[in-house]
């Protein structure tokens, strides 16, 4: 039997590629497959769908995988150490992903097999004051990304924020409260169309999902938030309820401390942030859309069939499809439905230099 490489997890809610491809399965798995279609006879005995299998076809065993996110607010007298505490640990399990350290705290996502990522969990919280941290499991393996990165930083979040971020051994100090996605339901029970949704993420982001009738900065990466609350935009907003969000939460830990700290009087954040929110209630909340992610699978949903808010550069249809624009020059994110994909060449590029290249 020849040795052949793993191909990448399919994933039901990792729509990212159209590409055909053989995974441990009698038949060609796509990656726009779901669980109703990847049942027997199709999911056969080793169909990745269905955890770690062994195929009669093959002679490998799939083990399942996850990607987990997760971050903590906590002082790091030596950010370098614990950088290469965790470069270890990660090597030693076989995960790839990103981690940043800084003396602010830590922020993670990894991907590997489901025993690695249980061992790596048990393994950070032995850290002093990381006994606590929320690990957040989502759908994706460690083919999601090209390789593993470990790094010291002077922020978690590049907000440009350092003088102003205030951190103790309960996480940020003078932050929103934080809403479990239920009591972000009984805010708006109460207060109603007050009540504004605040996108703490890159404006991009908002374009393919978004909470309903959510303000979106116009910031091309987190750096440009404090000049974009200071510019006097927002400033009609300051004495209403506002609930801020992000991926996983740990962008609004700290834009709602200096949303609080530039005047804004009542501001929230959804604990867990869009991934938390979108496993409690899917595509029957306040969320409308897909979940942009960076990382290869680059969207993710919380049921089949969100509704698409996006628009196809090209063709303006209604898409939750994205790209990297594959000018290598560019590489600016383009909401791109599936068939423009495949005719949109480099050289059709015609963006324009971006603010940050
Ligand atoms: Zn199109
Ligand atoms: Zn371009």
């Amino acid at each position: 039997m020849p040795v052949r490489a793993l191909a990448p997890q399919a994933s039901a809610s990792a729509y990212s590629a159209t590409r055909t491809m053989l995974v441990a399965c009698k038949r060609p798995v796509n990656y726009t497959c779901t669980p109703e279609v990847h049942t027997p006879p199709h999911g056969g005995l080793g169909c990745i769908e269905r955890g770690v299998k062994r195929d009669s076809n093959y002679s490998w065993i799939v083990a399942q995988q996850k990607i987990l996110l997760y971050y903590r607010f906590i002082p790091l007298a030596d950010p370098y150490a614990v950088r290469l505490w965790q470069q270890t640990l990660c090597e030693s399990l076989n995960l790839r992903g990103r981690i940043l350290v800084s003396p602010h705290g830590i922020n993670g996502t990894v991907g590997g097999e489901i025993k690695d990522l249980k061992r790596y969990i048990k393994n950070t919280k032995q850290y002093p004051g990381m006994k606590d941290v929320d690990f957040k499991w989502s759908d994706g393996s460690r083919e999601d990304f090209p390789r593993l990165t470990v790094k010291d930083r002077a922020e978690i979040v590049a907000f440009g924020a350092t003088d102003e971020l205030v951190v103790d051994a309960d996480g940020v100090v003078g932050g929103g409260k934080h809403l479990t996605p239920d009591e972000v339901h009984e805010l708006v029970a109460q207060r109603g169309d007050d009540v504004v949704f605040f996108d703490g993420r890159n404006a991009f982001e908002a374009t393919i999902g978004r909470f309903h009738n959510a303000i979106v900065p116009d910031v091309e990466t987190t750096h440009e938030f404090i000049q974009e609350l200071e510019s006097g935009k927002y400033d009609h907003l300051k004495s209403k309820p506002i609930v801020t969000y992000c991926t996983g939460g740990v962008r609004c830990e700290i834009l709602s401390s200096v949303m609080i700290n530039r005047g804004f009087e009542e501001v929230y954040q959804i604990e867990g942030g869009i991934v938390r929110y979108g496993e409690a209630f899917g595509n029957q909340g306040l969320w409308e859309g897909s979940l942009h992610v960076f990382d290869k699978r680059m969207v993710i949903d919380f049921e089949e069939n969100p509704v698409e808010i996006g628009r196809c550069e090209l063709c303006h249809g209604a898409t939750k499809f994205s790209q990297n624009c594959p000018n290598q020059e560019c590489r600016k994110f383009m909401v791109l439905c599936l068939s423009c994909q495949d005719k949109y060449q480099p050289s059709d590029c015609s963006h324009a230099t971006p603010r940050y290249g």
